[in-house]
């Protein structure tokens, strides 16, 4: 197993680099480039460990390329973890340390916001080098891919309670939303104005109490938002919300959110198969943000244009369902089978 982790994934490159001056480390993973070059977001965050944020980074970007490859867009799957530095530090000089990182891969790697990050940080990086995404431009498409990412959450929601629960809108639906972050905020006003009863929870008090006015959502605490008597569960906070502890507990018939890599392990997707819960695999449902920064890169992106592609979530979730029956399997082990067949080299 790759640097002693269990069940790593094959990648195509890994590098590690370091900048004393500024307090960077930060791990690029590239998984996979058969469809292109390697795209996928910068996480700026506090590990634990070396290793797990090494861990982090290797699962993050095997997603990313499933993800792309989903998308039919024609990039491959990359990602990028910066350890948090301790302390105080010099947040600009950071990410120029960062974006010579990113530089040295010669386009290889093209990176965007992730989780920690900001559309301020990737304008801090376009000084350094051209492979990033994700910022506003004057009279162009561009920035803060996670409305995107919500709208592409949101449709897929819609298409699983039609085509999972029955329910041709989303008027009285309930539905639990684990982070009120920059993508669980926007699926909440979507939501909010189809119909949609919310039941909330964030570590953040101040979200949580922006809810409750805004949408008369009800609100529980982050130990319960996994367990609340709703319809759908939408996790939209960090990965592995769905494990062995949590699996059993679980009220919801479908799931759909925006956190990557929520199953803890492919048997956790099983478990929740065999509970009658219908789980919609995060890298097919959350890839709206990536069609848009992947569209904005390619100076392709115009908001109309982009939506409509983004709202082809639901299409795939439609045909994600068809495969399930057709192979009497789980919606994560098929959609990691279709995912897969896509990673091909593009002519
Ligand atoms: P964010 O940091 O803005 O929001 C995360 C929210 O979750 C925060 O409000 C945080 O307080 C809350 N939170 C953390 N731990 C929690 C817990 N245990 N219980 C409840 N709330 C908790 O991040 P984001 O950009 O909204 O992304 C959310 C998830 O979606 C991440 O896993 C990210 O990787 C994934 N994602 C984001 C995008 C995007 O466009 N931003 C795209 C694809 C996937």
């Amino acid at each position: 197993s790759l640097f002693g982790l269990p069940e790593q994934p094959a990648h195509e490159r890994v590098l590690l680099a370091a900048d004393p001056a500024t307090g960077l480390k930060a791990i690029v993973a590239l998984h996979s480039t058969a469809r292109g070059p390697a795209f996928g977001g910068c996480r700026l965050w506090h590990y634990d460990s070396d290793a797990a944020a090494l861990n982090d980074a290797l699962r993050l970007s095997q997603g990313m390329s499933l993800k792309n490859a989903l998308a039919d867009l024609p990039f491959g799957g990359g990602k990028a973890v910066i350890l948090k530095p301790p302390g105080a530090f010099d947040r600009p000089a950071l990410f120029a340390a960062f974006g010579r990182a990113v530089q040295s891969l010669g386009g290889a790697y093209i990176t965007a916001e992730d989780v920690g990050t900001t559309t301020a940080d990737m304008r801090g990086l376009q000084a350094v080098t051209p492979f990033v995404s994700g910022i506003p431009r004057d009279g162009a498409f561009g920035g803060d891919p996670s409305p995107k990412t919500a709208w592409g959450v949101f449709v897929a929601i819609q298409a699983g309670a039609r085509l999972v629960l029955g329910r041709t809108s989303l008027e009285g639906v309930r539905v639990a939303l684990q982070g009120l972050g920059a993508v669980g905020w926007h699926l909440a006003e979507f939501l909010h104005a189809a119909g949609a009863k919310l039941v909330v929870a964030d570590v953040d008090a101040a979200k949580v109490e922006r809810a409750v006015a805004q949408f008369g959502a009800v609100a529980v605490g982050v130990a319960d938002i996994l367990a609340a008597e709703v319809d759908v569960l939408a996790p939209c906070a960090l990965g592995a919300s769905l494990n062995e502890q949590t699996v059993p507990t679980l009220r919801a018939k479908l799931i759909a959110g925006a956190a990557n890599n929520q199953l803890a392990t492919p048997a956790d997707g099983d478990a929740l198969q065999r509970r009658g819960i219908c789980y919609l695999p995060d890298y097919l449902v959350n890839a709206g943000g990536i069609i848009s920064v992947a569209r904005e890169y390619r100076g392709e992106g115009e908001e109309a244009a982009v939506m409509a592609e983004v709202s082809r979530i639901a299409e795939r979730v439609e045909e994600l369902l068809l495969r399930v029956q057709a192979a009497d399997s789980t919606p994560a082990r098929v959609a990691d089978d279709w995912a897969r067949s896509k990673l091909v080299h593009q002519p």
